[in-house]
């Protein structure tokens, strides 16, 4: 009994040792996943901002000027975009208007055109 119980403590020993003194270890460094989280949130609601900013400029604009774009969401095509005619670039300025489905307005959209219409 006794060398049984000495054969497992050297191998817990052993064990220990063996990881402590292993070449792969997790060690955590950077952000924590709350700091993680609360990043992501900032980009979040900085975007929003962004976004509700650009259609509070779009309201203020006169619809009836007839230079908006206009250009239909691809998947809800009662969405125009409302920003001045001429001003797409893909990933830097995406058409944007009020999101309107099945005829309620639904907040607002930002977005690019699909890639293979482009
Ligand atoms: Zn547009």
């Amino acid at each position: 009994m006794t060398l049984a119980l000495a054969v497992l403590l050297a191998l817990a020993v052993g064990w220990c040792w063996g990881h402590r003194t292993a070449r792969v270890r997790i060690i955590p460094v950077g952000a924590l996943a709350t700091e993680d989280e609360a990043a992501l949130l900032a980009a979040d609601r900085a975007r929003f901002e962004e976004i509700a900013a650009q259609l509070r400029t779009d309201t203020q604009r006169d619809p009836s000027a007839g230079s908006s774009c206009g250009a239909p969401h691809h998947l809800y095509p009662e969405t125009l975009c409302t920003e001045p005619a001429g001003h797409y670039v893909r990933d830097r300025h995406p058409h944007g208007g009020p999101l309107i489905i099945s005829g309620r307005e639904c907040g607002g959209a930002a977005w690019d055109e699909p890639q293979d219409a482009a």
